[in-house]
This record gives C-alpha cells, sequence and structure tokens, in this order.
C-alpha cells in the first residue's frame, strides 16, 4: 500500500523532470539552470542582453539558454533579476569540434547569388528577422517535442559547411529528408508567427512557443497553415519539398531559444 502511493507520488514529479531540453554545454548547446521555488514570482534572465526563457519544473523556475554557436569555450554568466536583486549565475562550456561537411549544389546562384538574388535576400530578411526575434511572456507549455517528419536525418546541427567547395555559415539546424508529400507536424504547441517563400529557406513556417522558443521549418512543397493561427502538438504545417538551398527533398528544422540557433536534437 505505502509503496504504490509512493509511486503515485513519484510519478507527477517524474513527468515534470522530463519535460527540460537535455543539457549540452557546448557551443549551439542549452543550459538548463535551477533559480529557485516557484513560491517567488518568476524572475526576468539574460544571457548577453537577451531574455531567456523561464520555465516550471519540480516546483522551480528553470532558466533554459541557448548557447551560440559562436561562443568561446569558458566561463558565461546569466543576469537573473527580481522584484529587487539582480543575481550572476555562471556556467561552463566547452568546446565542440563539429564536422565539416562539403555539398555540391548545381544552382550556382544558390551559393553565388547574382545582384537581383541579392537584393531579395535583404528584402526578405525583415520578415525572418521579425519571426526570429519574437518574445511573448506566455509560460511555456512543452519543451518534449515529437520529430516534425518522420524520415530519415539526413544532417546534424552545427557542420561546417562548404557549398562547391566555398566556405560557408554553419549549419543551423537537423535535416530530415523523406519523399516529397511526406507531412511536416508541429512538434509542440505553438502560434504560426510567419509563413514565407524566401530565396535559401524556400517555403517556410515559423512557430512561436512562447518566450522566445520559435522553431522553423524549410524548404517545404506546400503549406497548410497561416499566419495567427494556432496548432497544437501534431497539426500539419505542410508537406516536405525541396524549394530553396537544397540537394533534395528534406525539411530543414531549426529551434532557437534567447535568439539563438540550437541543436533541435536536444528536444
Ligand atoms: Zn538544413
Amino acid at each position: 500500500m505505502n509503496k504504490i502511493l509512493l509511486i503515485l507520488l513519484l510519478l507527477p514529479q517524474l513527468a515534470l523532470s522530463n519535460t527540460l531540453p537535455r543539457q549540452l554545454a557546448v557551443p549551439g548547446g542549452i543550459i538548463n539552470i535551477e533559480l529557485g521555488s516557484i513560491e517567488t514570482p518568476a524572475p526576468e534572465v539574460f544571457f548577453q542582453d537577451k531574455r531567456v526563457l523561464i520555465i516550471e519544473n519540480n516546483r522551480k523556475w528553470i532558466a533554459v539558454i541557448g548557447i551560440p554557436l559562436k561562443s568561446k569555450a569558458g566561463v558565461h554568466s546569466i543576469l537573473v533579476k527580481s522584484t529587487n536583486t539582480t543575481t550572476e549565475y555562471n556556467f561552463d562550456i566547452v568546446d565542440k569540434d563539429y564536422p565539416a561537411q562539403y555539398i555540391t549544389i548545381k544552382n550556382k546562384r544558390m551559393v553565388n547569388p547574382n545582384p537581383d538574388d541579392i537584393k531579395r535576400i535583404s528584402s526578405e530578411r525583415p520578415a525572418i528577422n521579425k519571426a526570429l526575434n519574437t518574445w511573448t511572456e506566455q509560460p511555456v507549455e512543452e519543451l518534449l517535442f515529437i520529430l516534425p517528419v518522420i524520415g530519415r536525418l539526413s544532417s546534424p546541427f552545427g557542420l561546417k559547411r562548404f557549398f562547391n567547395n566555398q566556405p560557408k555559415n554553419p549549419h543551423s539546424g537537423l535535416d530530415i529528408a523523406a519523399p516529397t508529400g511526406t507531412t511536416i507536424s508541429a512538434p509542440a504547441p505553438g502560434l504560426v508567427i510567419n509563413t514565407g517563400s524566401y530565396y535559401y529557406n524556400g517555403n517556410t513556417v515559423f512557430l512561436d512557443h512562447g518566450q522566445g522558443l520559435v522553431t522553423g521549418y524549410f524548404h517545404m512543397s506546400k503549406i497548410t497553415v497561416k499566419a495567427g493561427q494556432i496548432v497544437e502538438q501534431g497539426t500539419k504545417l505542410g508537406e516536405v519539398g525541396e524549394t530553396g538551398r537544397v540537394t533534395g527533398p528534406h525539411v530543414h528544422w531549426n529551434v532557437y531559444l534567447n535568439k539563438t540557433k540550437v541543436d533541435p536534437a536536444l528536444f
């Protein structure tokens, strides 16, 4: 009898403790820092002057911090602002040597855009940046994601990339390869904040999950949601395609925390 009671008492706690993303103290990774009891009001947390997501876990406030890929190894800190106090918390980042990847792109304008393409790319940037810089105060419902596409993980996050032997930005997301037309689903509840057809990203959907947790889905053949629409975990967002800069049909999945791209595999 006592044993059953104990298990029942432990169960909700176990479920709650599972909702944090996996911690990985490297550039492109995530740090979870316990801040204190939820009996005190939620503090505001800043990392490199950017607001950080706070979630309740086991009756404690936890800061979930995205570490930029460009971060140097060493000690970093967050500022925790409560009603009357500001406290600094330190944490360590170690280096990670992401492997290199060499990709051949047949459409040369996707590697070296012409002046008209460059104009288009810069005209698209404000809409994309606006989506990525979204901050909404509502509590985050779900940090335990489902995979947006059933398919093959074809390219991990963080690879140093060379397109036609030219060094480019590192791989900012996780690629899942699947046939054109495969359903792309929302990995967690959220709000559609932007849909569009962009030069490199192709047909794109951005979701806001609250408190700076934003996800993006690129290269779609079809978009089946509209900006302003609320989605549940599993709601169809569209279909896999090969629009934008690709070598074959896949979804490129981005996850942003505090305006920083992090490894989606940690969710
Ligand atoms: Zn990708």
